[in-house]
């Protein structure tokens, strides 16, 4: 990528340095035309595989849309959904997958929006019973089924989210 000072072509790598828990790598750079030095993260691409069978990349902003209508009226501010969103995606990625159901993010959203606020997660978990077809609610059983108790919750939570720095 270019300096984002001088936007110069080329810089050299001076310190690499994976980060979250291994799942994005940091590299310090230095520009070889101007000297300003910069850091760059890189990640493997996450891929959410829809209902129609398309891929799209994974989105946070796509999570905080998805939860922000139960987290209504409820005292949960804008970093609270930041930071679910980064939990999500922490979750998804730890499964080692670089391709995942659309279903599935769904699920990866349960533990930690049950930690965030319990009425927005019923209601969240609720939009899951109005399906309309068998699928749906064999998908809606095996999500609840799926559903750990509060202690396994926890014990996920403490290694799907790593703190923050
Ligand atoms: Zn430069």
């Amino acid at each position: 990528m270019n300096c984002p000072f001088c936007r110069h072509e080329d810089s050299r790598v001076i310190d690499s340095r994976p980060t979250d828990e291994g799942t994005s790598i940091r590299r310090r750079r230095e520009c070889t035309q101007c000297g300003s030095r910069f850091s760059t993260a890189e990640t493997a691409v996450l891929s959410i595989i829809k209902r129609s069978g398309a891929t799209e990349p994974f989105s946070r902003e796509k999570v905080i849309n998805g939860v922000r209508k139960a987290c209504q009226n409820r005292p949960v501010d804008d970093d609270d959904l930041a930071l679910l969103a980064q939990r999500v995606e922490e979750a998804l990625r730890a499964t080692g997958q670089a391709e995942i159901e659309a279903q599935e993010v769904g699920m990866a959203i349960l533990s930690p929006l049950r930690e965030l606020d319990e009425v927005a997660y019923l209601r969240y978990a609720s939009v899951y019973r109005n399906f309309s077809s068998l699928e749906d609610f064999e998908g809606e059983i095996a999500l609840l089924r799926a559903l750990p108790f509060e202690k396994d919750v926890e014990e996920a939570s403490q290694v799907a989210s790593p703190q923050l720095k």
